[in-house]
């Protein structure tokens, strides 16, 4: 109950302004936003919903499609181009939310913000635990590293590696390289 009404009570909060949500959601994180989705609908807050999914949209919409009266779109993938002229062509007023892995989240924002979204208008809810995954480029293995750390030693061979700025969309991860002696 916890996490749910930490997430239900920014938008309805006293002096808001919302008058809608964009909701940016990761196919693994649809059934734990719908609540949500409900909540805002029944307090006749507008909601424009868009889910990604691997998977054959036409099965995701006969199980959900039900769940909610809510028109939900679903998209392969959430492309900079594509998210910055979605939230460019948002209202003042409307708000953010995004729910899936943090990689997902961070990205997301980082557009909402270059865009003019001010940080009280993003919402969001992480899949995943916060921080970011380091790939070592000499075991070929994954680390967990906090967001901010430059430096990490590989919890599998035992390598300190400078963490790049530089992050691999295939791997999902930013690469590790091996420090310089
Ligand atoms: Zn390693």
């Amino acid at each position: 109950m916890q996490a749910i009404k930490s997430l239900i009570h920014p938008f309805l909060e006293g002096q808001s302004k919302c008058r809608k949500v964009l909701f940016l959601i990761d196919e693994s994180n649809l059934f734990n936003s719908l609540a949500t989705i409900d909540m805002l609908s029944q307090n006749n807050i507008e909601t424009e919903i868009y889910v990604k999914t691997d998977r054959q949209q036409g099965k995701m919409i006969d199980n959900i499609q039900h769940k909610t009266s809510n028109k939900i779109n679903y998209v392969s993938s959430f492309e900079n181009d594509k998210v910055e002229s979605l939230l460019n062509g948002q209202l003042i007023g409307t708000r953010i939310f995004i729910s899936g892995p943090w990689s997902m989240i961070r990205q997301i924002k980082e557009i909402a913000s270059s865009v003019g979204f001010t940080d009280e208008e993003i919402h969001y809810h992480g899949s995943d635990e916060e921080g970011k995954r380091v790939y070592c480029v000499k075991c070929y293995s994954y680390n967990k590293a906090e967001i901010d750390s430059n430096e990490i030693t590989c919890s599998h061979c035992n390598t300190v590696l400078d963490v790049s700025k530089h992050f691999s969309k295939r791997l999902d991860s930013y690469l590790g390289y091996i420090q310089a002696k």
